[in-house]
């Protein structure tokens, strides 16, 4: 089932020398059960297309379809994961994780249950109410996961969730993940990873997005037909990452 589909969307924006186009008419669709990664390099166009998605931008043309209905304001059907976590540091772990939920009016009692359910999911429980500063940065972004996971969303953003992170800690989230996703424990329909690491995308994601840079335009489309849990040293591995 289809869930998401960008059709021509463009995006520039202004300077005092002139407009320039980030984004050159992107067209893609999510389907359930798709693990998507945007591929491409720093100034490619990835995070606005993330934000286009959220609806958090307009495009300049274009639309953004979710569940075949055109979004025109901020789109219900997504939650987005930060590479700098964003997490407020006045507020403890339970309370950044229980904020969307705040907003979207959820009664107090309901959203701690579900708050402590994302925050025991992704490993942190025993953390409720610590401040961000007391946590590792493996652990912040932990947070920054569940804060979007509480939102249930149909589909997951993730903004190189994992690339503020040292080597092994970044390697342990991107398990968890995997993990979390092949065994449907979040009920996550689709995930879409913006990340620069070719190896991260064929590690990761079943069909992978290229994107080229100046404007950042589509150039190829990549399904890997590997089996969950990857081994980056098989030949397989090495060869997609080639490929790419
Ligand atoms: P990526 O995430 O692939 O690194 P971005 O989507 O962040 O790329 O940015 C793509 C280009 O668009 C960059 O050149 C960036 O400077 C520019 N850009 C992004 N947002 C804005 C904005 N609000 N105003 C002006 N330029 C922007
Ligand atoms: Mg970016």
């Amino acid at each position: 089932m289809e869930l998401l589909r960008l059709e021509h969307i463009t995006v520039s924006f202004t300077f005092p020398e002139g407009e320039i186009t980030v984004l050159d008419d992107i067209n893609f669709t999510v389907n359930e059960g798709d693990f998507i990664a945007l591929l491409g390099p720093s100034g490619s166009g990835k995070s606005t297309i993330l934000r286009v998605i959220a609806g958090l931008l307009k495009p300049n043309k274009g639309k953004v379809y979710y569940k075949g209905e055109e979004i025109k304001g901020v789109n219900p059907g997504v939650a987005m994961v930060f590479q700098n976590f964003a997490l407020f540091p006045w507020l403890t772990v339970l309370e950044n994780v229980e904020l969307g939920l705040k907003a979207k009016g959820v009664p107090p009692e309901e959203r701690k249950e579900k708050a402590i359910k994302a925050i025991d999911l992704i490993g942190l429980d025993g953390f409720e109410n610590a401040y961000p500063k007391e946590l590792s940065g493996g652990m912040k972004q932990r947070v920054g996961f569940a804060r979007a996971l509480v939102m249930e969303p149909d589909i997951l953003l993730l903004d190189e969730p994992f690339s503020a992170l040292d080597v092994l800690t970044a390697e342990n989230l991107r398990n968890d993940l995997i993990e979390l996703w092949i065994e449907k424990r979040i009920p996550t329909k689709a995930i879409i990873l913006v990340t620069h690491s070719i190896e991260e995308a064929v590690y990761m994601a079943d069909r992978i997005i290229l994107l080229s840079k100046d404007p950042g335009r589509i150039i190829k489309e990549v399904r890997i037909d590997l089996p969950h849990w990857r081994d980056k040293k098989s030949q397989e591995f090495l060869d997609i990452v080639d490929e790419i």
